[in-house]
């Protein structure tokens, strides 16, 4: 469905076959701001998915036609709808049937009635870690192949439980370690918070967190939870809550702090490996989402054949260089460099050795140049360095040391031929005479101007301009 003409409230979906519970959800849903439609039974409710796709939906399991769990089973198979957050609710609620409900791929299991203050934090929460990773996928991603891959080489995760005391973090352990695949590690309040400071910004952090509480302090098992989200290296890990700071009214503030899920003390271990499995699967999904997204943005700003920055991301780069240095006082310089008789390259040995040229130019281009340079491909064999604090004397070393490294060694191209490559190079300077003298207004120009005086002098050399104002 199109993201941009979601409505502003979330759409909930209440399916339930008795009337006054449909009567009541509806109530307070429709108090607490949500726009609700209703099924009463199995078949309405995947009709109603089809047509317009709610935000959420609160499933009755015991419905008269299919049963909540088919039901659930067929929504999760469907692509299109398979990552609909669900809270089933259940009459009965028998451990099997929780079971069977999160193994079909619900995102939680209530009793009915429900406690609705837990309920409303569950779906503002559920909500929006939904939204978190509901990123616009454009068809052109999909096209180029980054449409999110299978999930079925998935690595071992790190699962982090962290419990107030040893003992019962071993216990713990051993109720699981047979039933995950994952590593399982015991950690203490303090171990984990040490964990991160130490481990900041490396990727070995453990993926899940299980946040045991053992009733004597439940606002220390809520604090650490909120450090966790909040900590650059820890906030898309997905954190649970287990015991009685996951049960009742802590549950709710816990859901607010951005908890992934809470359970009460008395969860059986099958249930908490379901759930724990259940978490592990979202948080990569997220992952996955957000890869994509940060692939689209990199796209959207390289070249694709050499990794360069393309040129509509260097006229930015050129202002934003331009006003730091008026700041500091400092001058900076532009190149544009331009392959010398490249086109030979690609009639002599054909356009993919010209490719491997190109590709090979912008490496050494890039290995001669600082990380605070900006390098972009403007052209096709054309190139364009942004050098901030780099007055004359500084450029002319510069690009005489890029003249040098194309024309030392000549660039092998797969069929194993050697091939002598040149560059000519234009260079202009802003900011060396003075105050008025930073604008980027004509700079390029003028280092095309001197490029060509390269070209025109017999290539394969350097020529300047100073910026005219
Ligand atoms: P000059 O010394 O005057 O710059 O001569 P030149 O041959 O380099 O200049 P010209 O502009 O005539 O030719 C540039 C060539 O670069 C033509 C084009 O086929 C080739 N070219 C441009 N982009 C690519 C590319 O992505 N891959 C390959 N293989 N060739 C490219
Ligand atoms: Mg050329
Ligand atoms: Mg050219």
């Amino acid at each position: 469905m199109d993201k941009t003409a979601r409505k502003m409230s979330a759409r909930i979906l209440i399916v339930d076959d008795v009337a006054s519970n449909r009567i009541v959800q509806q109530a307070r849903l429709s108090a607490a701001f949500y726009e609700v439609t209703l099924a009463q039974d199995g078949a309405t409710c995947l009709a109603m998915v089809q047509d317009h796709r709610p935000d959420l939906i609160l499933l009755d399991l015991g419905l008269p036609d299919i049963s909540g769990l088919e039901v659930l089973q067929r929504l999760r198979r469907d692509p299109a709808c398979g990552d609909i957050p669900v809270i089933a609710l259940t009459a009965t609620g028998t451990a099997a049937e929780r079971l069977a409900a999160f193994a079909a791929g619900a995102d939680d299991v209530m009793e009915q009635p429900a406690n609705e203050r837990v309920l409303l934090a569950r779906l503002r929460n559920l909500l929006r870690l939904k939204a978190e990773s509901d990123f616009p996928a454009p068809d052109a991603l999909a096209m180029a192949g980054l449409a999110e891959a299978s999930a079925v080489f998935e690595p071992q995760a790190t699962i982090a439980l962290v419990t107030p005391q040893h003992q019962t973090g071993e216990t713990l352990r051993e109720a699981l370690a047979g039933r995950l695949r994952d590593r399982l590690v015991v950690l203490s309040r303090g171990e984990a918070l040490a964990e991160i400071a130490r481990r900041a910004g490396r990727d070995t952090l453990p993926e899940v967190y299980v946040l045991e509480d053992d009733g004597r302090n439940p606002s220390a098992t809520l604090r650490l939870l909120s450090e966790l989200k909040s900590h650059q290296a820890t906030r898309h890990a997905a954190v649970c809550v287990v015991g009685p700071a996951g049960a009742g009214d802590e549950a709710a503030m816990a859901f607010d702090l951005g908890a992934d899920d809470a359970m009460g003390p008395g969860v059986s271990a099958e249930e908490l490996v379901l759930r724990t499995r259940g978490l592990l699967r979202r948080k990569r999904h997220s992952d996955r989402q957000r890869a994509r997204m940060q692939d689209g943005l990199r796209l959207a700003m390289r070249d694709p054949l050499t990794g360069l920055y393309n040129r509509r991301f260097a006229a930015p780069q050129l202002t934003a260089v331009a006003e730091r240095a008026r700041a500091e006082g400092a001058p900076f310089a532009v190149m544009v460099m331009d392959l010398d008789r490249f086109k030979q390259v690609n009639d002599l040995y054909g356009h993919a050795a010209g490719d491997q040229v190109l590709i090979e130019v912008a490496r050494r281009l890039t290995a001669n140049l600082r990380d605070t340079d900006v390098l972009a491909r403007i052209g096709g064999e054309e190139f364009l360095a942004i050098l901030p604090r780099t007055g004359m004397p500084m450029a002319r070393a510069v690009a005489e040391r890029l003249c040098h490294v194309m024309d030392d060694e000549p660039i092998r191209i797969d069929s194993g031929e050697a091939l002598r490559v040149t560059v000519s190079i234009g260079v202009a300077v802003a900011g060396t005479a003075g105050p008025d003298s930073f604008g980027i207004e004509g700079l390029v120009e003028q280092a095309d101007l001197a490029l060509l005086e390269s070209k025109g002098a017999g290539r394969n050399q350097v020529t300047f301009r100073l910026s005219a104002a």
